[in-house]
């Protein structure tokens, strides 16, 4: 009976050992001194090292120098515990390339004392493509942020364009409503901009709608929100602003214009602007409140340009 079950143990013995010999993952013994007592095929092609180079050295040879403190501080928690370690790290082949493996082991203790088993999974190209596919979200990230700001920006004058101020203006109206601060609009639009580019040529143009752009910004306050809304026309909503204040703004804006004489290829261009302004009032729809800028800015072109216009006839 006792020889039938030794033989049976034995069989069983012969059956683990051949699967340690050619499972993928790298299976290993260390004894109580910390070294290889055992390595199996799997970890000798992990490690680029031989069983028999493998045999009496210290399992930590193995690990990157950059990851020794981590896998030694898992391995003391894991064997004072009585735990199963299982830590992610580099190690450095034999042919110094750096590979990713995850090490787990077991710590068994006997009559022999300490001894413990423990595997090398190669995790080199798992980790190489999370990292690639992390690389990829945050490449993609980044061109969605970018795209979102520039289908709300104008290209040529780096403002907003009309999309990006009909949101700003929505969520003004929002907080108009709830907060009863009203806000201000001014509709501007370049004075004879036609004749600029037949005199000049397009390029002087584009060149003009830059610098008034940045005029415009230079004037107004940091919360007021510009946008190019058309051609050669500009709209600008100037958030907890009444009429007076908008119509101060206008006006500084309109001698501003007119003052800078621009310069393109050595040649001087005058400017003028002419502005509607109009004030959001309650119950209004923002549409309304720029058809009335609009409606006023028709009035300033028709009293003879370069003028403001903030009330009806
Ligand atoms: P008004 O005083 O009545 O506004 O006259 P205007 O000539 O400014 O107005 P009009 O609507 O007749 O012409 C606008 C011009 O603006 C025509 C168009 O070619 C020019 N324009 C619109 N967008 C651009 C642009 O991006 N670059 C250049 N260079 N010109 C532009
Ligand atoms: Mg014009
Ligand atoms: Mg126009």
């Amino acid at each position: 009976m006792q020889a039938q079950n030794l033989e049976s143990l034995k069989g069983r013995l012969d059956w683990l050992q051949a699967i340690v010999q050619f499972v993928p993952v790298g299976i290993f013994q260390v004894d109580g001194d910390d070294k290889y007592t055992f390595v199996n095929p799997s970890w000798e092609s992990i490690t680029g090292c031989t069983l028999t180079k493998a045999l009496g050295t210290n399992w930590w040879e193995v690990i990157h120098p950059d990851d020794q403190n981590l896998v030694f501080n898992y391995w003391a928690q894991a064997e004072g515990d009585g735990v199963e370690l299982s830590v992610d790290c580099r190690i450095i082949t034999v042919q110094k390339k750096v590979r990713w493996v995850r090490l787990q082991t077991n710590f068994l203790f006997d009559d022999s004392g300490k001894s413990i088993f423990g595997s090398l999974e190669d995790i080199t190209a798992k980790k190489a493509s999370e990292a690639q596919k992390e690389k990829l979200i945050t490449e993609l990230t980044e061109i969605k942020k970018e795209l979102e700001v520039s289908s709300r920006t104008d290209p040529l004058t780096n403002l907003l364009n009309r999309r990006g101020m009909e949101e700003k203006l929505i969520s003004e109206k929002d907080r108009f409503e709830r907060s009863d601060k009203s806000f201000s609009l001014i509709l501007c639009d370049i004075d004879f901009f036609k004749k600029v580019n037949d005199d000049y040529g397009h390029d002087a143009g584009d060149h003009i709608l830059t610098q008034i752009s940045r005029n415009i910004e230079k004037h107004s306050r940091k919360q007021d929100v510009i946008c190019r809304w058309g051609g050669e026309e500009f709209l600008l909503m100037l958030p907890e602003t009444k009429l007076e204040g908008a119509v101060e703004l206008a006006e500084k804006l309109r001698r501003q214009v007119e003052e800078d004489v621009q310069i393109f290829k050595s040649q001087k261009i005058y400017i003028t602007l002419s502005l509607g302004i109009a004030c959001m009032e309650k119950g209004q729809q923002v549409d309304e409140c720029i058809k009335k800028a609009d409606l006023r800015l028709y009035a300033a072109k028709e009293g003879g340009r370069n003028r403001s216009v903030s009330c009806d006839e």
